[in-house]
């Protein structure tokens, strides 16, 4: 898997996980992603704003959706990137899928955010785990990516550890 990834994808990924910390740092829980046209330019960078927005739906994920059907022609949708810290939930999954954008770079998957949950005594949440590829069949998808799964375990690990004192 590792042979697909660039070190241009590695540098947005080493981005993703910086605003994931800033999100955690920020009372929120740690995901953050950018989106990347064709040309490798960064167009947009969110971080995950559930808690401080009081808004459970508030993932980077659909925050970057939203953005890219503002901003974006369904071709530049098509051929850009999104890079996060952690693999789409289904409901991020459903609004990349209908906006028709493209490649997707996931440090953690979500199969591995789930795993860490339930290792650490964390109860499972209310939606099911399920992979980008269960969601929208035809997805291009890289997950997980080392080093920077093992990099986000720790810092989801260190999240669960704040949550529960
Ligand atoms: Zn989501």
């Amino acid at each position: 898997m590792s042979s697909e990834i660039s070190s241009a994808d590695e540098h947005h990924l080493r981005r993703c996980v910086e605003l994931a910390k800033q999100a955690l740092e920020n009372g929120d829980d740690p995901f953050g992603s950018v989106l990347v046209d064709a040309d490798g330019v960064v167009l947009a960078e969110e971080m995950n704003r559930e808690k401080s927005d009081r808004d459970p739906t508030a993932h980077p994920e659909l925050a970057l959706v939203r953005w890219a059907i503002a901003h974006l022609t369904p071709e530049q949708r098509a051929t850009s990137t999104v890079y996060t810290s952690g693999e789409h939930c289904p409901m991020c999954a459903a609004a990349h899928g209908w906006a028709g954008l493209g490649r997707i770079v996931a440090a953690a998957s979500a199969e591995q955010l789930a795993g860490w949950r339930t290792s650490w005594g964390l109860p499972a949440g209310p939606v099911a785990p399920l992979p980008i590829r269960g969601v929208v069949p035809h997805a291009v998808v890289s997950a997980p990516v080392a080093p920077f799964d093992a990099e986000m375990r720790e810092v989801h690990r260190r999240a669960a550890t704040q949550a529960q004192r």
